[in-house]
């Protein structure tokens, strides 16, 4: 396993890799790795000779400092986890090398950003979307593996590639949770003892908003208002049911749909999402 900081270092590595047939799977990542993480590196090992994780918390898609001097970075314990589940290269560049001027050129999906996070975190989704081509430049892997748990950010990543023909694939893969049903996150550890045992309460209205649809409820309006009491009103930043294509707010719920939510507990704040879809014959 090698940790590589220059982007020249790793695209010379990886130019040979290439050169000898060999194909790359890539896991972008803002690192304090845990089990949904190694879900993706994983499912990537599974499909790809080479893989590399990339390391690298993204001072462009943070809308506010605190949020970005907070977030938990563990490099060391993220190399030993890629080293256990045999990667072979952990790419931690610093935010100089990835950024080292003014950045004057960005990647917007106006469409899909206007709801969920989108609505509430302002220049997030350019950040993120800039950051994941920066990287799918460098690396030019075959395959990118990005997790259901962020489903605007895979909505937009699957648009920039469809739209910019970026030769690469990318892999969705599920949500891992904690067995009470919180979603994995790196977030989690910044919760206190009471927050983190008040957190599963977001997945719990989800998984009643997912059970109502099933049971043939056509009205969103009517399924949030079932819902939200299950949630501190105080805490709830959006609980929207939205096309998963669009990313936009269905009134009449007629197929597949995203049920997404984000909270506050404390200072820290989590999203989570479901599918749902009604059952034949109950569309
Ligand atoms: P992050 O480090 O939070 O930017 O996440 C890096 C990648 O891991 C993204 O594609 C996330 O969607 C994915 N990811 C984060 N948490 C989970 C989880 N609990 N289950 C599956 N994938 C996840």
């Amino acid at each position: 396993m090698n940790v590589i900081a220059s982007i020249s270092d790793l695209r010379e590595r990886l130019n040979a890799d290439r050169r000898s047939g060999k194909s790359i799977g890539f896991v972008p990542t803002m690192g304090a790795l845990h089990a949904g993480h190694a879900r993706l590196i994983e499912e990537c090992r599974r499909h790809s000779d080479v893989v590399v994780v990339s390391v690298f918390v993204n001072p462009l898609q943070f809308n506010r400092k605190d949020d970005l001097d907070k977030y938990p970075r563990t490099l060391e314990g993220d190399v030993r986890l890629c080293t256990s589940l045999a990667a072979d290269i952990v790419f931690a560049p610093t935010a100089s090398a990835m950024y080292p001027g003014d950045q004057l050129t960005f990647v917007d999906v106006p469409a899909l950003t206007e709801t969920l996070c989108g609505a509430f975190r302002p220049g997030h989704f350019r950040g993120v979307a800039t950051v994941v081509a920066k990287l799918l430049n460098v690396v030019q892997p075959d395959a990118a593996y990005f997790g259901e748990k962020d489903a605007q950010q895979l909505a937009v990543i699957r648009r920039m590639v469809r739209d910019l023909n970026m030769p690469v694939t990318i892999v969705p893969v599920p949500t891992v949770r904690e067995a009470d049903g919180l979603a994995l996150s790196s977030r989690n550890r910044l919760l206190t003892e009471s927050e983190r045992r008040a957190a599963p309460v977001l997945y719990k209205a989800l998984k009643t908003a997912q059970s109502l649809v099933a049971e043939g409820h056509h009205s969103a309006a009517a399924i949030r208002q079932l819902v939200l009491p299950i949630l501190d009103p105080a805490r709830v930043e959006y609980f929207e049911i939205v096309d998963p294509e669009t990313m936009r707010p269905v009134e009449t719920i007629a197929g597949k749909v995203l049920i997404a939510g984000a909270i506050w507990l404390g200072a820290t704040r989590l999203i989570d999402n479901v599918t749902a879809a009604p059952l034949p014959g109950q569309g």
